[in-house]
């Protein structure tokens, strides 16, 4: 099972995109200095059934749907995806996880939807354990990086780095900081 604790829409998170973010529960990390300790415990609701009827309450007014963290049910994870990609296939997705490679995230970006094979289930993909001394994404100095999947190919999974949209002027990423 795959639980949440709440969701906001906000503009900060992927870069260009108005962008429905669901908190995912249950992180597996244990980052030093983890931010939302509360992502770490066992709470919130399931959100396999509560994900369309959200989505839907949103729709007109979003671009994309974000799992801020993966949770430890992948299956639960890529059927909340799949959901979303069928139901909504216009939407775009993005996954933030503590995992530092992206390569470890094939389990979700190996997807593809049963649509369009060369359109990939993840389009954004945040990698990156949280560093307090480094900052999360808005931070120039950060470990972080937001990756953009931009076509098919396994060695160009992700080839696009756009973290550095964060620090372009205008944009203010003055929430703090997440997953
Ligand atoms: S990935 Fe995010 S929520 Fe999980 S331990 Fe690290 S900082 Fe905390």
């Amino acid at each position: 099972m795959i639980k949440y604790l709440g969701y906001t829409v906000t503009f900060q998170e992927i870069p260009d995109e108005v962008t429905l973010c669901f908190n995912i529960t249950n992180c597996p990390h244990r980052c030093i200095g983890c931010h939302s300790p509360e992502l770490q415990q066992d709470v919130g609701k399931d959100l396999e059934p509560d994900i369309l009827p959200i989505i839907n309450k949103y729709y007109d007014g979003i671009t994309c749907v974000c799992f801020m963290g993966e949770g430890n049910d992948l299956d639960a994870l890529l059927r909340c995806m799949y959901s979303v990609s069928n139901n909504y296939p216009d939407l775009k997705i993005a996954l933030y996880t503590g995992l530092d490679n992206a390569l470890d995230t094939q389990y979700v970006t190996g997807h593809h939807t049963d649509r369009d094979i060369h359109e990939p289930l993840v389009s954004y993909l945040k990698i990156g354990k949280y560093d307090p001394d480094k900052g999360g994404l808005s931070n120039p100095s950060t470990n972080q990086r937001l990756l953009y999947h931009d076509y098919i190919g396994l060695e160009n999974f992700f080839d696009k780095d756009i973290t550095s949209k964060f620090w372009q002027k205008g944009f203010h990423n003055d929430k703090k900081d997440t997953v």
